[in-house]
C-alpha cells in the first residue's frame, strides 16, 4: 500500500537564526535530543529517506516547521519564506517520487504571500502551510484575503498548523504554573490544538467559505478537537451567524483532516463518524516530532475496509494535491 504523509517538517539553517533561535539555544545548552532534532529537521537527504524506508513511508509532503514565518515582520517573513522554499524545492527536485512540499508564505504581507504561493505552485508546490495566527491576527481578517483568494483560484489547499496562542491568551489560560507546565499546556499537550480549532471556527464564522466556497483547509491532529464539537456548534442559529450554511457543513466540505501523531482509536472513530466517511481523512506522521513507525502501525490497525484504508493512506492526498 502506497503511503503519503502530509504533516512532515523541515527547517533551514536560516530558520535557526530567526524563529527557531530558541530551539537552537536549547540544543547548544542541552545538546542531545534537541541537537538531534535540528539535524533531522535540516536533513532532506539520505538519512531522512532511510528513516522513511524503514517505517514504510513512500512520500512526505514537507512544510517549514512551526512557528514558521508567521510571527516575523513582513520583510523578514518574506526572506525566510523564500529561503525555505528554495531549500525544500531542491529536495523535491532531487527526489520527486519521495518528497512534495507546501510553500511557506509571508502571511504578514498578504499580497506578497499570494505572489509567493502562485510562483511556487507554478513550479510544483502543492499549496501553503500557515502556522496559525499572525501576531494575534487570524486569517478570517479580510487583510489576509488576498492569500485566501489566491489559494482558491489556484485550487490548492492551505495546511493550517498549530502555534502557541497569542501572549494574552497564553497568560490567562495557561499561566500560574511551573514554566515548563505552562509551556506544555499552551503547546502540544492542549493549547496548540484548541488554538487551531478556534482558528478554523473563526474562518467559518468570518464568512471565508461563503466568499471562497471551494477553498480547502487541511488540519492535523485528527481534527484538533473539532469533531467532538461538530454537533454543538450548530446550536448557533443562521440568523445569528449570517452564514449560508451550518458550521458542520463547512467542517465537512472545506476541511481535510490528518493524523499527525494522534494514533488514538477513539479520536479516529469520532472523526470518521462526524464526517460520515473517509473521503477527507489523510495519513500523516508529524515527523520528526512524532514517530513514523508508530503512525504506520496505527494506519494498519484502523477499523475500515481495505479500500477505505487506501484512500486514507494515499488516495485522498493524491486527489487533493494532484500527486
Ligand atoms: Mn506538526
Amino acid at each position: 500500500m502506497r503511503t503519503i504523509t502530509l504533516e512532515e517538517h523541515f527547517a533551514t539553517p536560516g530558520f535557526f537564526e530567526g524563529p527557531g533561535r530558541e530551539l537552537k539555544n536549547r540544543a547548544e545548552k542541552v545538546g542531545g535530543r534537541y541537537a538531534n532534532l535540528i539535524a533531522r529537521l535540516c536533513d532532506l537527504g539520505a538519512k531522512r529517506l532511510a528513516e522513511m524506508d524503514a517505517a514504510g513511508i513512500d512520500m512526505q509532503v514537507l512544510s517549514l516547521t512551526a512557528p514558521g514565518v508567521e510571527q516575523l515582520a513582513a520583510a523578514e517573513a518574506a526572506a525566510l519564506a523564500r529561503e525555505a522554499n528554495d531549500y525544500v524545492a531542491d529536495a523535491v527536485k532531487n527526489h520527486p517520487s519521495r518528497f512534495a512540499a507546501f510553500a511557506a508564505v509571508p502571511t504578514p504581507a498578504p499580497e506578497q504571500a499570494a505572489a509567493e504561493l502562485e510562483r511556487r505552485v507554478r513550479s510544483g508546490f502543492k499549496g501553503a502551510a500557515v502556522n496559525g495566527h499572525n501576531r494575534g491576527r487570524y486569517l478570517d481578517d479580510t487583510f489576509y484575503w488576498p492569500l485566501l483568494e489566491c489559494a482558491h483560484a489556484l485550487d490548492v489547499p492551505l495546511y493550517l498548523h498549530p502555534t502557541p496562542p497569542p501572549a494574552a491568551v497564553l497568560d490567562a489560560y495557561y499561566g500560574g504554573f511551573a514554566p515548563l507546565l505552562t509551556e506544555m499546556l499552551a503547546g502540544g499537550g492542549w493549547g496548540w490544538h484548541i488554538e487551531t480549532a478556534v482558528h478554523v471556527i473563526r474562518l467559518i464564522a468570518g464568512g471565508v467559505f461563503d466568499r471562497f466556497p471551494k477553498l480547502q483547509i487541511v488540519i492535523g491532529h485528527m481534527g484538533e478537537g473539532l469533531p467532538f464539537m461538530f454537533q454543538r456548534l450548530d446550536i448557533i442559529p443562521a440568523a445569528v451567524t449570517g452564514l449560508q450554511r451550518q458550521f458542520k457543513d463547512y467542517l465537512r466540505d472545506n476541511v481535510h483532516y490528518t493524523f499527525s501523531g494522534f494514533n488514538f482509536p477513539p479520536a479516529f472513530l469520532d472523526l470518521l463518524l462526524e464526517l460520515g466517511g473517509v473521503d477527507r481523512i489523510m495519513f500523516s506522521a508529524d515527523h520528526p516530532y512524532q514517530s513514523m513507525p508508530a503512525a504506520r502501525a496505527f494506519l494498519e490497525q484502523i477499523p475500515v475496509s481495505a479500500a477505505a484504508k487506501e484512500r486514507i493512506a494515499h488516495g485522498n492526498a493524491e486527489k487533493l494535491l494532484n500527486l
